[in-house]
C-alpha cells in the first residue's frame, strides 16, 4: 500500500455494497486513506479477497478496521450500556468470535488495526463484567498480535484515567486508543483535549468528529453530533494538541447523519476545514 502523509485526511465509512463502487464513492471526497466500518450482519466470507483487490485496483489505504455487532443501538446511554459492545453479557461471547473473523479479515486486507466500542466498562475491578471484558480484551489483543495487528478501543463512554488504569490491568503492548473527541462530549465525559493529552502515548488514531454536550435536564440522554467545526469540541485546538503530543497519524472524518446528502456535504466541508488547519 502507499505510504501515507503526515495527518493525512481520511473517512470513516462502511462495508456492505461493491467494495469498488464503495471506494470509488469515498474518494470523491479528495482522500485515499480511511477506516472500514463492517457491520454486525456482513458476510465476511469470501469479503477479505474482493476488499483486497477493489483497494490495490483504487490506491486506497484502510488504516483501521472497525467491528461493530448485531443488536447495538445508541439511542441513548441506558441503551448504549444494555447494547453496545463487549459488556453486555448475553452477546459477549458471540461478539468475540466475531471480533477474531473481524480481525482475519483485516489480516487478508493488509490493515494494521482493528478498533470498536467495548460498551461502559465498570469501574469496580471486582465487577464480573469487568473481569470477564478485561481477559477478553487480552485474548483478542493476542490474536490481532497474531496478525501484527493493534486493537483500539473508541474512547468517549469513560473518563480518560478510568481507561488508563484499565489498559494498565490489561497489559498488552498492542491494546491501543481510537480516540473520539466527539464522544466524550456525547456522553458528557470530559474535557476531550484534557483527556488526549492523558491519553496520548496510547493514541494510534484519531476521529475527527464534532458534537454538543448532553441536555442538562433530560437524564441519560446523549449530546447531538454537529457537522465538523460546528460542535463544542473546538476543531483547531484539538488539531493543535494532536500536533502537540506527537501524533502523525490519519486524520479520520467521522459523520453518522441518516440523510445521506447531508452527510456527503458535511464530510466535504470537514474535509476543508481539516485542509486548512493540518
Ligand atoms: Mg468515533
Amino acid at each position: 500500500m502507499q505510504a501515507l502523509e503526515n495527518l493525512e485526511i481520511g473517512v470513516m465509512f462502511w462495508a456492505g455494497g461493491d467494495p469498488r463502487e464503495t471506494l470509488r464513492g469515498v474518494k470523491e471526497f479528495g482522500v485515499r486513506c480511511g477506516q472500514l466500518g463492517i457491520p454486525g450482519d456482513m458476510d465476511l466470507s469470501g469479503a477479505a479477497a474482493a476488499w483486497k483487490e477493489a483497494l490495490e485496483e483504487e490506491q486506497f489505504t484502510i488504516v483501521t478496521v472497525f467491528a461493530a455487532y448485531q443488536g447495538e443501538d445508541y439511542a441513548d446511554i441506558p441503551t448504549v450500556q444494555r447494547t453496545v459492545g463487549w459488556i453486555p453479557n448475553a452477546t459477549r461471547s458471540d461478539r468475540e468470535v466475531r471480533t477474531l473473523a473481524v480481525s482475519d479479515f483485516a489480516a487478508g486486507i493488509g490493515a494494521p488495526g482493528i478498533a470498536t466500542h467495548i460498551g461502559f466498562v465498570p469501574e469496580d475491578k471486582t465487577d464480573p463484567d469487568y473481569v470477564a471484558v478485561r481477559d477478553m480484551v487480552r485474548r483478542v489483543c493476542d490474536h490481532a498480535a497474531g496478525h501484527g495487528q493493534t486493537l483500539a478501543l473508541e474512547t468517549g463512554q469513560e473518563p480518560a484515567n478510568v481507561l488508563l488504569e484499565f489498559f494498565k490491568d490489561v497489559g498488552r503492548a498492542n491494546l491501543r486508543i481510537n480516540f473520539d473527541p466527539a464522544n466524550m462530549i456525547l456522553y458528557g465525559t470530559g474535557d476531550p483535549i484534557e483527556a488526549l493529552g492523558v491519553l496520548a502515548p496510547h493514541v494510534v488514531s484519531v476521529h475527527c468528529k464534532d458534537g454538543d454536550w448532553p441536555p442538562k435536564d433530560v437524564a441519560g440522554a446523549l449530546g447531538t453530533e454537529q457537522p465538523l467545526g460546528k460542535g463544542a469540541v473546538g476543531i483547531p485546538r484539538y488539531i493543535a494538541k494532536l500536533k502537540e503530543i506527537g501524533y502523525t497519524g490519519p486524520l479520520s472524518i467521522e459523520r453518522e447523519v441518516p440523510d445521506q446528502e447531508q452527510r456527503r456535504r458535511d464530510v466535504q466541508g470537514a474535509v476543508e476545514l481539516l485542509r486548512g488547519l493540518r
